[in-house]
């Protein structure tokens, strides 16, 4: 660095240091030396900027800036809506500076946001389909048609003691817990996910170890850190946390890759290692028993907080029960983890492993690491990689302390709702079936199969924010399930944009971007809680001029609504004289007998639920309400610190009792929540007193909320529900290691994402679709050399279980030989029947098949056509990948239920006739393969140790009352 560059890095920190002195929000603007590069909050009323268009004359512009938040992953970041005082359009989205976890910046996605809300392909109008499901014909018909319709089917299907045949099926949430609420305001066990496709095996690592389900690193002070992702540019919370980890580079870190692939994120890695796909954990293991080996491991932190005392007394009772005991039983446990065999495993040189683990154990408490999809998403059993990661926080220390991971319900920050319905009293089989009692979240990626086995049929099912057919494996058997109207009655989608399962619907309804709805969040981006608040800016910004808008359509192009209004009018109609005990949840306290409206929904939360943001918006002379709707975010704390150490309360301590194990129970009454993360319920003890901390040293603390109250190496859970070869950290080899390979197979990984995509929603996001358009297959030139020469741009031909794709290929050294890699979120499509989709991404192709033999030929790519937007007749590129996750069947793993990715493949060029975007796929293999996986399962009915369904303590969306957990008296499958 220079020294004038350094200078300037001198001013910047003495300015930040300074104003952040004086509690306020530092704006570093992007040249990193002005003082005030974002518009100062003060003069977001009127600001003005000079028209670049207009250039060179000095042509003034006048701006509301009104801030919301970012839609386009899970994120949340706070986006500044630049609102023309002139015409009230959106001109622009950048960042907002008042928002805690983003500080003001945003990925490409974040701004593109503009491309979304402009997209002349949008929809506009709910839609009803005019022909049979997919034919492609729809009419416009009214929000009360529709809304009538749907209300008389789901009032039949509960008054009827049919429930569980409605159910929400989402995709992207971006919010925390509303639509929850709906459901249990109905009744209905009816919620379904996309986490089994996702996140659930990084999930469920994490959940074994601490009792919640999501780790929440503190990047920015961390000395190692050490990603089992593509974090910095694609990860769970990314653009956050990318800018924490790049922070912590400045002063010194050093940041670890482990990914096959050479993401954007090992470009930038201190040290990037490309182990054997589905080999992760037993790298970790070998680390953790060189900490172990070694003396490295934080001896006091195991000793207080690890339930290695119910290890000892389980797996090892003949053993003396003292910590020296354990550490021995440790390294005997872990004997055969050797650097030597991590490196047959990985491939990885055991010189190389070694140098990690010492990088590793130098870090002492200031570790943070983080799993999220990757190696827990694509491998059988790869649930054990991010308990493996997490083992190396347990063993330094490096957990809810500066620097290491907080478990993420300590950084998060839900409120308390105006109405807190009873979740619903019955079980729903076609998301949580009894062959997957540990399962994380639903099965949802197996409902195709469910529905044609006859274990349940859909009345009215909604996809919202949800592209099933493109974004799940075995894609042509949803298609299959969604054309029977025997098996799904109603299919309604939700979506801002066409998609692949839009066009298989019955209705299809516009919701709103980012800017266009309301909703709240708040993640576990830092040591810190915040909430975040999503609004139509419109609405807002009318709002400020003295309008009073009481329907987001009002301001919404088109008839494009949101789903808070949509959701609250629906329940109204399905109870509208409130026999079914609904209509209570969405009746309005200021006006009884009257619907709730947002205003009051959130006016209500700010005012009651949120600590200290009445006292703040009182301040500035403003409701809490009017104080979110104008800065969009509210910090609530900072360093929330170790909360497994606070003492509780002598409140909470009636008739208290410690077991031999430390764990305490009270009779005392819980004390009313805060706020409403979900916690785990760990079960009470005979006498019925509920678990309420541990006792340490004399003292009663919070612990953990796993069921021994402390981090749990040992997972009774696992042992007593029929895995006990899986109680404690274990590397468990993939469906995809070179043992299960025959000799011409690879190893495909289908899963990375591209920085500039949002699976289905960018499709017409012209500036990222500029950037991003098409998926190559990743092939190393080795194995391109060896399958006769391959050169990037010659098709190949993919063969999986179920069929074939064909690609073009890139020939690169940043892949491990004998792997290939193409990215998911490419190869959008529509068939020629249905008009122009998403023009700007979607080729046109000829959908056909012959019974079960499925077969998809690309007709067009995608061309300049006329449109509202001039750009859409500048369009340049042709080709936009190809739609992979068609030709793989599913594959749940058997305790986490996650869907795993990783693919054994044949790779060769392809055959005469081939174009990239051809598939062939036969769906009665992919029967075949759902069958395969569930010969996997030990179900509950063979392995559950109290004759219910489900460990209780286990987080679950939706959680029906202990009765509903009970197993039916049935034939097990
Ligand atoms: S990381 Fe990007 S896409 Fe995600 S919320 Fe932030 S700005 Fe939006």
């Amino acid at each position: 660095m220079s020294q004038h560059l350094k200078r300037l890095e001198q001013r910047l920190r003495a300015a930040r240091a300074d104003v952040e002195a004086r509690g306020e929000t530092f704006y570093p603007g992007p040249s990193r030396v002005h003082l005030a590069a974002f518009p100062p909050k003060e003069r977001w009323d009127d600001w003005v900027e000079l028209d670049s268009r207009a250039w060179p004359a000095r042509q003034e512009r006048r701006f509301m800036l009104v801030p919301t938040t970012c839609f386009n992953c899970e994120s949340a970041c706070g986006l500044l809506a630049y609102v023309d005082r002139d015409s009230l359009q959106v001109r622009k989205f950048e960042g907002n500076p008042e928002h805690p976890g983003s500080r003001g910046r945003n990925c490409a996605k974040g701004p593109a946001t503009l491309n979304q809300i402009t997209d002349p392909d949008r929809i506009l109008y709910p839609l009803k389909r005019a022909g049979a499901r997919g034919e492609g014909r729809w009419e416009r018909v009214s929000w009360d048609e529709v809304l009538d319709t749907l209300a008389a089917r789901i009032r039949a299907a509960i008054q009827e003691g049919r429930p569980n045949e409605v159910m929400y099926h989402v995709g992207r949430p971006g919010e925390d817990g509303f639509t929850e609420r709906v459901l249990a305001a109905w009744g209905v066990d009816g919620h379904n996910s996309h986490t089994n496709i996702c996140s659930s095996g990084g999930r469920a690592g994490y959940h074994y170890w601490m009792g919640l389900d999501r780790p929440s690193p503190d990047y920015a002070n961390a000395d190692v850190i050490l990603l089992i992702s593509a974090h910095l540019e694609s990860g769970h919370y990314f653009n956050p946390h990318a800018q924490r980890i790049v922070e912590a580079r400045e002063r010194g870190a050093k940041v670890i890759v482990i990914d096959v692939r050479l993401s954007n994120t090992a470009t930038h890695a201190d040290h990037w290692i490309s182990p054997q796909p589905g080999s992760e954990a037993a790298i970790l293991l070998a680390i953790a028993r060189h900490l172990m080996a070694t003396g490295r491991h934080n001896r006091e932190f195991m000793r207080d907080w690890w339930n290695w005392r119910e290890y000892l007394a389980r797996e090892r009772p003949q053993l003396e029960p003292t910590f020296e005991s354990f550490e021995r039983a440790f390294l005997e446990l872990y004997a055969e983890y050797t650097f030597e065999f991590a490196a047959a495993e990985s491939g990885v040189p055991a010189a190389t492993l070694r140098e990690l683990a010492e990088l590793i154990a130098g870090a002492g408490p200031r570790l943070a690491t983080h799993n999220w999809r990757s190696a827990a998403a694509g491998n059988e059993g790869g649930w054990q990689v991010s308990r493996c990661l997490f083992l190396l926080n347990a063993m330094t220390g490096a957990v809810a302390v500066e620097g290491g991971v907080f478990p993420n319900a300590w950084n998060k920050f839900v409120p308390r709702p105006i109405y807190t319905p009873p979740h619903p009293p019955q079980w729903n089989e076609l998301t949580w079936p009894v062959e997957y009692p540990l399962a994380m979240n639903e099965l949802s990626f197996l409902l195709p199969h469910f529905l044609k086995e006859g274990r349940g049929r859909l009345d009215v099912y909604f996809t919202r924010v949800y592209n099933p057919v493109w974004t799940n494996p075995d894609g042509f058997s949803w298609i299959e399930a969604l054309t029977d109207e025997s098996r799904v009655g109603l299919h309604v989608a939700l979506t801002p944009t066409w998609s692949e399962t839009a066009f298989f619907a019955d209705y299809v309804l516009p919701m709103g971007h980012s800017s266009e709805r309301h909703d709240l969040h708040s993640y576990e981006t830092h040591d810190a809680q915040w909430l975040g608040f999503r609004q139509p800016v419109l609405r807002a910004a009318r709002g400020r001029l003295g309008e009073e808008i009481t329907d987001t359509r009002a301001v919404n192009p088109g008839e494009v609504w949101e789903e808070n209004e949509f959701w609250m009018e629906l329940s109204w109609r399905i109870d509208p004289d409130g026999a079914l005990g609904i209509r209570k949840y969405f009746e309005s306290k200021q006006r009884p007998g009257q619907r709730l409206t947002v205003d009051e929904y959130y006016a209500w939360i700010f005012e009651n639920s949120v600590p200290g943001l009445p006292e703040r918006a009182a301040a500035e002379g403003l409701t809490p309400l009017e104080w979110m709707r104008r800065y969009g975010a509210f910090e609530i704390s900072r360093k929330v610190g170790p909360l497994h150490q606070q003492p509780v309360p002598e409140a909470e301590l009636d008739d208290l009792h410690v077991d031999g194990l430390g764990r305490a129970y009270s009779s005392a009454p819980r004390p009313a929540p805060t706020n409403v993360v979900p916690l785990p319920t760990p079960d009470p003890d005979p006498e019925g007193r509920r678990p309420v901390g541990i006792e340490l040293h004399g003292r009663i603390v919070r612990g953990f909320p796993t069921p021994s109250g402390r981090l749990e190496f040992y997972s009774r859970t696992l042992a007593e529900w029929g895995w006990p070869e899986f109680a404690v950290p274990t590397y468990i080899r993939s469906h995809v290691h070179p043992a299960n390979l025959a000799g011409d197979q690879v190893v495909l990984i289908p899963t990375f994402r591209l920085p500039v995509q949002i699976h289905t929603r960018s499709a017409n996001a012209k500036w990222l679709d500029d950037i991003a358009h098409t998926n190559p297959l990743w092939i190393h030139p080795r194995d391109a050399l060896r399958w006769g020469g391959i050169r990037t741009g010659d098709p190949v031909r993919v063969e999986t279980e179920l069929g074939y794709f064909v690609l073009k290929a890139w020939v690169t050294e940043g892949i491990r030989p004998g792997v290939v890699a193409c990215s998911h979120h490419m190869g959008r499509w529509k068939p020629a029947q249905v008009g122009r989709g998403q023009g700007q991404m979607m080729a046109t192709v000829d959908l056909d098949h012959d019974d079960t033999r499925w077969r998809m030929r690309r007709l067009s790519g995608v061309k300049p056509y006329q449109s509202s937007d001039p750009d859409t007749a500048r369009i340049w590129w042709t080709d936009v990948g190809v739609h992979q996750n068609l030709t793989f069947g599913v594959h749940p793993d058997p305790i986490s239920g996650m869907h795993c990715w990783h693919q054994a493949v044949r790779v060769r060029r392809a055959e005469p006739g081939d174009a990239p975007g051809d598939i062939m796929v036969d769906t009665a293999r992919s029967a075949e393969i759902y069958r395969n996986w569930l010969e996997k399962t030990r179900s509950a009915f063979r392995v559950s140790p109290d004759g219910t369904r489900r460990p209780y303590w286990l987080l679950r969306p939706l959680k029906p009352g202990h009765d509903a957990y009970q197993l039916p008296e049935a034939t097990p499958r």
